[in-house]
């Protein structure tokens, strides 16, 4: 290719097939140029609404100036020492705001990380080096990241664990409640003490581990009653509740974790992508005495709580405070609720209109049957509105449901000019 021919979406994406993994899936044939707050634009100079923010990474926007100011200035002091090697204040200051976040009333301490994927895995180990048994009971349509344990706990099989068997033993799947597909609060209590009485012994199980609104598995909120009867079974039989926040922490939810929301604290958080904007971190946070199980030595990494993340992840909160974005992300989300559900009254196809805070989502099926889910029209739908110029992600079980994770940075006319770009979607694909 000559120097000074412009660059194209095609040809990159030929570039891309032939020299990196298809095992990397990509939901948009589109290469980014640059990005601000919640809009980018490609390498051909086309412009699009960003509804996917980076999969949730984006709550305060692409390249919020906050957040690029603290990296510079972290930047010009070190990058890397290893925390483990040469500790450095941000990593302490921020699990000292972690811990004075997270709900319960005991003492916290937490670990920092790089991956979403990282801080689960960690919570496992956690959790098993403290109640010094190995059973985990996670959930149907749960996702918790990419590495074997964590896909051994993420309750899908295609695309994520397909051909990449077998995973580690001792993981059991309970039903996670789905009022819309028939999974009661009760039905999905029972199917955990059926794992009890099937699988494995109570004394034997070390944590449940939950997503407060399933991400990838399609946006369901697991209700409080849930939450309480989960916790109550695992007071009775010494079993830790871990709360999978990667998706729903940051803010996404309308409170800084999802479970600050529930009747009752869990006993450990895991959470990563959008506690940095943009960069890699994440964490666990939980019981000081939980926390503290492991032996010296036992946890880190070597870029883990990286210097960058942990100053980007502090302005962060900083950001939060001063543009007061948990009312922002409640009023996005309402916002964000009364269009769609302005959407699906003359849209059959709009089964479910819900959100948690600023995460929402519609569920597409035929003739609005939740029976009859309608995973080909979420993909036209997706395609459709990224040649209209928004960028949307699909997610869930069934791959018929719209996910929104608009940074909560964006102005509200950039909101309904997203809105009319799904609304003349549907309309064009009819
Ligand atoms: N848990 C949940 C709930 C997630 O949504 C994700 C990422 N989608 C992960 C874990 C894994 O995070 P990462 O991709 O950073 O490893």
């Amino acid at each position: 290719m000559q120097a000074n021919q412009p660059t194209t979406n095609a040809a990159l994406m030929a570039r891309r097939n032939a020299a990196v993994t298809r095992g990397v899936g990509q939901a948009h044939e589109i290469f980014v140029q640059r990005a601000l707050d919640a809009e980018l634009w490609d390498v051909e100079g086309r412009r699009y609404i960003d509804f996917a923010g980076g999969i949730a990474v984006l709550n305060t926007g692409h390249l919020h100036p906050a957040v690029i100011a603290a990296v510079k200035a972290q930047l010009d002091l070190y990058t890397h020492t290893c925390f483990q090697v040469i500790a450095y204040e941000p990593y302490v200051e921020l699990a000292e705001k972690l811990n004075a976040l997270a709900p319960g009333g005991f003492a916290k301490k937490t670990l920092l990380l790089t991956t979403g994927a990282e801080a689960v895995e960690n919570a496992v180990k956690v959790a098993r080096a403290y109640t010094r048994r190995p059973g985990i009971i996670a959930f149907t349509g749960g996702y918790h990241g990419r590495t074997n344990m964590t896909l051994g706990m993420t309750g899908k099989v295609a695309p994520y664990k397909l051909g990449f068997g077998p995973f580690p033993g001792e993981v059991f799947h309970a039903e996670y409640p789905n009022a819309l597909h028939g999974v009661s609060v009760e039905k999905a209590l029972h199917s955990v003490e059926l794992i009890l009485k099937n699988d494995i012994e109570a004394e034997r199980v070390a944590a449940f581990i939950i997503e407060p609104v399933q991400g990838e598995g399609g946006f369901y909120i697991a209700p409080p009653e849930f939450v309480s009867g989960l916790k109550a079974l695992a007071d009775r039989h010494g079993i830790l509740l871990i709360a999978d926040e990667v998706q729903t922490g940051a803010g996404r939810t309308g409170t800084w974790f999802a479970s600050e929301q529930w009747p009752v604290a869990p006993d450990l958080i895991a959470t990563a992508k959008s506690m940095a904007g943009g960069f890699p971190l994440s964490g666990l946070v939980g019981r000081a005495d939980v926390m503290d199980a492991p032996g010296p030595g036992g946890l880190g990494g070597t870029y883990a709580g990286s210097p960058i993340g942990c100053a980007a992840a502090l302005a962060v909160l900083q950001v939060f405070e001063d543009e007061k974005l948990l009312d922002r992300s409640r009023a996005l989300g309402d916002h964000l609720l009364k269009g769609l559900r302005a959407m699906a009254a003359t849209e059959k196809s709009i089964a479910d209109v819900r959100g948690l805070g600023a995460m929402v989502a519609i569920e597409l099926c035929e003739n609005g049957d939740p029976a009859r889910p309608d995973a080909d029209l979420t993909k036209r739908v997706v395609a459709e509105a990224a040649k209209r110029g928004l960028i949307l992600l699909s997610c869930g079980t069934y791959g018929n449901v719209l996910r929104i994770l608009v940074p909560l940075t964006a102005p509200d006319a950039l909101l309904d000019e997203g809105l009319k770009i799904l609304a003349d979607s549907f309309a064009a694909l009819r």
